[in-house]
């Protein structure tokens, strides 16, 4: 498996405005579509994905192969549930309150301070909770926020059943046909409840089960033309386990700290090893990007170095109402020499700047166009100096000076 690494650390503060116009110019311009979103609770990344011979998990080792895999994703608050799922929910470590549940017969339960995902989403992109599906073994589950922009109204619509993993799974696979929902959350709570019994076989069997259930769910989205091709998985826990006892956890040691975050669909770069230090609290923009949300309350940023450009590269570029475009990229991603063709609005000078994802800019070279005329540029993949520059995502950003557009490329040698 040949996997990439790009990026060590971003200059955020430097990439504000770069991403602004980035995302101008890109926005709708995901084939991502559906979001859904795996939780198991609990496992360590030393039985998961960060064994490198992947024994428990070879179905996810398989889509990390597909897709992409942050060597570096943290919880970097409360290693245990009951903070931590909430915090995946709510892009941000959030309090949590009591309220008296009448979905628990009126027994106390969870909330949320700060709204959740879900309530971002529907409200948002205005959807029904039919659209929005929790699912999860029959508990009283907690809750999202009573966010006064927010709220109850736009909670998702829980689907609790059955006391296993595998029937979590049954469930979730009846609610994919039944209901084809574009954002679903699948919990997986085993992992982490065979871990607490100390019996090391019991939490292994648990793993490779959830490892297999996640497998399966993606057999069943590739096979549903609702969600083939256009559904991007997200497989992440809450916590780990003690380095030192794999039976408890919720301390900062490194065995409860370290998760994992897989990601695998159409806009997600295949065999990606991302080594940007990432944590829990970027989840829930990443998935606000895709499905066309803000997650306002979040502190995390959006895991856009996951992104393939390739998507962006298909759309139709007379998308965007700029009168400067670019009108073909190619091809993508590109291994040696980059092709791009453009139009500037006016017969004056634009200029094309390339930048790596630390917002670096690497290359800059003036053009001319006649008005209305295309022009084609080419980049050899150097930088200003003619020294190669190393494979990875770059944003190629087109101006004339008043306005810019700008279009992520892969570089893969
Ligand atoms: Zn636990
Ligand atoms: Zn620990």
């Amino acid at each position: 498996m040949s996997k990439i690494s790009i990026g060590k650390r971003l200059k955020r503060g430097g990439y504000i405005a770069l991403l602004f116009s980035l995302l101008l110019t890109t926005a709708n311009a995901y084939t991502t579509e559906r979001v859904v979103l795996v939780i198991i609770d609990g496992l360590r990344y030393s039985e998961g994905l960060g064994d490198s011979d992947h024994i428990y998990t070879p179905r996810m080792a398989a889509l990390a192969e597909q897709g992409a895999l942050v060597n570096d994703f943290q919880n970097d608050g409360y290693t245990y549930t009951s903070r931590a799922i909430p915090a995946i929910w709510c892009g941000a470590w959030t309090e949590i309150n009591t309220f008296s549940d009448p979905a628990c017969s009126g027994s106390s339960n969870s909330t949320t301070q700060l709204p959740t995902v879900f309530e971002y989403y529907r409200k948002q992109v205005n959807q029904p909770a039919s659209d929005c599906v929790y699912t999860l073994k029959d508990l009283c589950s907690w809750k999202a926020s009573f966010d006064e922009n927010y709220g109850p109204d736009y909670w998702p619509l829980y689907h609790a059943e059955g006391s296993t993993d595998t029937d979590v799974w049954h469930e979730t696979e009846q609610i994919i046909s039944d209901l084809a929902p574009h954002f679903l959350l699948m919990y997986l709570a085993d992992v982490d409840h065979e871990g607490h019994s100390d019996n090391w076989d019991n939490y292994l069997a648990a793993i490779q089960i959830a490892d297999s259930l996640v497998g399966k769910l993606w057999d069943v989205l590739q096979a549903d033309s609702a969600y083939s091709g256009r559904t991007t998985l997200f497989v992440t826990n809450d916590h780990g386990r003690h380095d030192y006892d794999f039976s408890g956890h919720g301390d900062s040691c490194p065995g409860c700290c370290q998760i994992q975050l897989l990601a695998v669909g159409p806009d997600i770069q295949a065999g990606l090893l991302s080594e940007e230090p990432r944590s829990i609290p970027d989840i829930a923009p990443t998935i606000g990007e895709l499905l066309g949300f803000t997650a306002e309350q979040s502190t995390g940023t959006a895991m856009l170095e996951l992104f393939d450009g390739t998507s962006e590269l298909d759309s139709k570029p007379n998308q965007t109402p700029s009168s400067i475009r670019f009108t073909k990229i190619f091809p993508a991603p590109f291994n040696s020499e980059l092709s791009i063709e453009f139009e500037l609005n006016t017969s004056e000078s634009g200029q094309i700047n390339i930048y790596n994802l630390r917002a670096e800019l690497i290359w800059t070279n003036t053009v001319v166009a006649a008005l209305g005329n295309v022009r084609t540029f080419s980049w050899a993949g150097t930088n200003q100096y003619q020294n190669p520059v190393p494979s990875g995502v770059y944003i190629i950003q087109l101006t004339n000076g008043l306005e810019s557009v700008s279009q992520k490329v892969i570089l893969l040698k």
